[in-house]
């Protein structure tokens, strides 16, 4: 059966976290005279809330989990390395991938010098078959889902998660950053049913707080704990929390700008469709699309001569580029500086 104790690294689960002052005493004060501060007011004088209570309360409510299911990273990013450093035992765990993928599970693997094993992604972007991973995977690590996948857009169903996780014992860790783009629901509603699920999601995609560096991992309680020990006290800033609060209380501007963002992917599609150096767009259900072109390096250089950057991936794709949707006008300038190639 899994145990979270089993995968959870000695050091860790032996270590004594550190306790800060607000760790010890968060209750109602006059005067706080225990952390060092400048008494002086101002928006920022004071350490934030190391565990971001108000913050979670709110997001348990819109996520239907409890506030110790949910931990809040400096960006996702700082979920995905605190996973490896508590999960995966230096050159013994290993990671299992599905390239082409977000790029950070191999730089934070190599960081923390865990294994990476690569089982590429089938032509059409789809996972690799079960029996293909089942012959490669161990029991024990970290298994990263991208769904929907960066660089190709690919959604990944739940009938699938849920064989996965039948036959890996490690961590199963489901990264939504693009959910918010996406017809399907997250997979936190399996958190129930599948205990060696994490699912990661973040405020710097659709949420457009990308500079604020807020990212959410959601799992058990066991999970979150160990999450919790080990980072740094005070994680996320006082600014963030609040304008990341104040943002999940006025939902509807969020909402509309993502409707509009997907109205538009549609309509990229269509037009770039047309053009006769586009060779293939692969359906997308997340903020970008990936673009096979005739000649993408060319392409990519005509159009950074003409002031657009997009994402050239070419080297895990052979002649591809990936184009963030815009706004109305910015997508309109890019079909326009096409169509002049
Ligand atoms: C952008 C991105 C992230 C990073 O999110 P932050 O919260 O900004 O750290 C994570 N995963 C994927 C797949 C991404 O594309």
């Amino acid at each position: 059966m899994f145990e979270i104790r089993n995968i959870t690294r000695k050091n860790i689960i032996k270590m004594k976290p550190y306790s800060s002052a607000r760790n010890e005493y968060n209750g109602k004060a006059k005067i706080w005279l225990d952390a060092n501060e400048n008494p002086n007011k101002s928006n920022s004088n004071r350490y934030p809330d190391p565990l971001q209570l108000d913050l979670k309360m709110k997001l348990a409510q819109l996520k239907k989990v409890n506030p110790d299911q949910i931990f809040i990273g400096n960006g996702s990013d700082e979920a995905i390395d605190l996973l490896f450093r508590a999960f995966c035992e230096p050159q013994l765990d290993r990671a299992f991938i599905f390239p082409p993928t977000y790029g950070m599970y191999k730089v934070y693997a190599d960081i923390n010098n865990i294994e990476i094993v690569s089982l590429p992604l089938q032509d059409d972007f789809s996972l690799p078959t079960i029996n293909v991973i089942k012959s490669q995977i161990q029991s024990t690590g970290l298994l990263f889902v991208c769904a929907p996948n960066n660089p190709t857009g690919t959604m990944v169903n739940k009938q699938k998660l849920k064989k996965l996780a039948n036959l890996f014992y490690g961590l199963i860790v489901v990264d939504e950053a693009y959910i918010d783009f996406s017809e399907e629901e997250s997979a936190i509603s399996l958190l129930d049913e599948i205990p060696n699920l994490v699912v990661l999601q973040t405020f710097s995609k659709a949420w457009g707080m990308a500079g604020m560096r807020v990212g959410m991992a959601f799992a058990n309680e066991e999970i979150i704990a160990i999450l919790n020990k080990i980072k740094p006290p005070y994680n996320i800033n006082s600014q963030s929390q609040k304008e990341v609060l104040s943002a999940l209380n006025n939902p509807k501007m969020v909402q509309n700008q993502i409707k509009i963002i997907k109205k538009e992917r549609a309509k990229l599609i269509k037009e770039l469709n047309l053009l006769k150096v586009v060779i293939q767009i692969f359906p997308s259900e997340a903020n970008f699309i990936l673009v096979k072109f005739k000649n993408a390096n060319r392409v990519y250089k005509h159009l950074l001569n003409n002031g657009i950057v997009v994402r050239n991936r070419c080297s895990e794709i052979k002649e591809t580029l990936r184009i963030t949707i815009g706004s109305p006008l910015e997508n309109q300038v890019l079909l326009n500086v096409l169509k002049k190639y």
